[in-house]
């Protein structure tokens, strides 16, 4: 693994657990000689995140569309920042930029990125680790609901298994390291969505 890409909220949230834990993040990343793959923005646990990696040395490529410039501040610092022409051109970006994918606490366009590259991975289109960095429980009902989908068989049990999940940024990076994508009949490529 070379790069992880970092989903996570453009707010910092209500704890400053959060935020810690985007730092440590961050400072995992470049011990374990990781770049980091993000959003391009400077505020909120993104921005934390950045300058966590920054801080230490590493590496930051920042992908920012540019109809959300006006909403979001680029980040000055990051080593390597890609203005591209939409959301669909940012997040075929980062898959292709990323060997492994991390949500940390976020909101509706955390969901949004994580879970349309974990649909990815489950329709073989890559094979790359995707985690859920579960801070102070705050992921505990999105799991809870997966569990459900999954009992209503909504959710193959495969498929429920790409999904990573650890609380500490130490443990979720251990399992990417063990990670082996399973077999699934590849049906498209990302390239061409
Ligand atoms: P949020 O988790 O809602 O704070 O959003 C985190 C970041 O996700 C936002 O700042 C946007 O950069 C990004 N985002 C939101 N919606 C989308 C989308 N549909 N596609 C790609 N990125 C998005």
């Amino acid at each position: 693994m070379g790069r992880i890409c970092v989903f996570c909220g453009s707010s910092r949230g209500a704890s400053p657990e959060y935020a810690r834990a985007a730092r440590e993040m961050g400072g995992l990343l470049v011990a374990m000689g990781l770049g980091l793959v993000y959003g391009g923005a400077s505020g909120g646990l993104m921005g934390v995140v950045a300058d966590a990696v920054l801080a230490e040395g590493g590496e930051v490529i920042g992908v920012l569309p540019k109809v959300l410039e006006s909403k979001e501040t680029p980040h000055p610092g990051v080593t390597t920042l890609h203005r591209v022409g939409s959301m669909h051109e940012r997040k075929a970006l980062m898959a292709d930029l990323a060997d492994g994918f991390i949500a940390l606490p976020g909101g509706l366009g955390t969901l949004e990125e994580f879970f349309e590259v974990l649909t990815w991975g489950q329709l073989g289109m890559h094979a790359k680790p995707c985690g859920l960095l579960n801070v102070g429980g705050y992921y505990n009902r999105l799991m809870a609901f997966l569990d459900h989908a999954q009992a209503e068989q909504f959710v193959r049990e495969g498929h429920r298994s790409l999904l990573l999940v650890a609380d500490t940024p130490t443990a979720l990076l251990g399992k990417f390291a063990g990670f082996a994508a399973p077999e699934v009949e590849r049906v498209l490529d990302v390239r061409s969505i």
